[in-house]
């Protein structure tokens, strides 16, 4: 399978911290039966900063590595990008970097919040022919209180990432049932890991694929498969048409 979102890169950011940790991850994630990995380090924030041209170097050391170690894993480039209002300069500028240099480019909002002008900066995006994949709605603390938003968004051609150890309940009940919800919803188009280490932010892809078969059936996981496979071939990927999640008062209650 292919894993669109990682953090697999030695040093770059909070995942793998050298390259021991890189090789435990990548042995950890051809156990869970990926084959192709993207590595997605965060671009730029207050500790970090990750242009396009030092990923693609990083990666190819790091699929140097790798084969010398005998481990069948395929390393692609890729950023995950915090969202902020010159993001189509950045891409201008050469800094950010889609996934693999196709059209889709990963965005993560913070955790608590959608900046105001995310619609049009999509739709900027959109006219340069890149298509926005929010990474971990589910875990955003206004898209839970108000789904309306993601849902104008994914309407409008933004696509979605739920993050596999979500599905798992790794980060509790509340962001379990929301990602089920999205599912439910069609608003959200892949799995992917998010996985920072072999400890506590681990792959868990196989495992929410389990998941997923069981609630939904293979039909439900091959078409999450398949889209992770036409993200990197540069395709289109399936899309269902959105709908509206209500709001359930569940949310209300801690
Ligand atoms: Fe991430």
């Amino acid at each position: 399978m292919v894993d669109l979102h990682s953090h697999i890169l030695p040093g770059v950011d909070d995942g793998a911290r050298d390259l021991s940790e890189s090789v435990n991850m990548a042995k950890k994630a051809v156990e869970q039966g990926i084959h192709t990995i993207v590595a997605t380090p965060h671009h730029l924030n207050n500790r970090y900063e990750n242009p396009k041209q030092t990923i693609i170097e990083r990666v190819i050391e790091l699929n140097q590595a790798l084969q010398e170690e005998k481990i069948d894993l395929n390393v692609l480039p890729g950023q995950e990008t915090r969202i902020y209002g010159e993001m189509v300069e950045g891409y201008e500028k050469g800094e950010i970097l889609p996934i693999d240099n196709t059209q889709y480019v990963l965005v993560e909002f913070s955790s608590g919040h959608v900046p105001r002008y995310t619609e049009k900066l999509f739709y900027d995006l959109q006219t340069k022919g890149l298509i926005p994949v929010i990474v971990h709605p589910e875990r955003n603390q206004e898209i839970i209180e108000r789904p309306e938003i993601l849902y104008q968004l994914v309407e409008k051609g933004a696509l979605t990432q739920v993050t596999a150890a979500s599905i798992c309940g790794d980060f509790g009940k509340k962001i379990k049932s929301f990602s089920l919800q999205l599912i439910d919803a069609n608003l959200t188009h892949f799995i992917a890991s998010d996985a920072h280490n072999t400890i506590n932010r681990t792959f868990k892809m196989r495992e929410a694929y389990d998941i997923i078969k069981t609630k939904y059936g293979t039909e439900m996981v091959y078409l999450f498969r398949e889209n992770a496979e036409l993200v990197i071939e540069g395709s289109h990927v399936y899309k269902e048409v959105p709908e509206r999640i209500k709001k359930k008062r569940f949310f209300n209650i801690f």
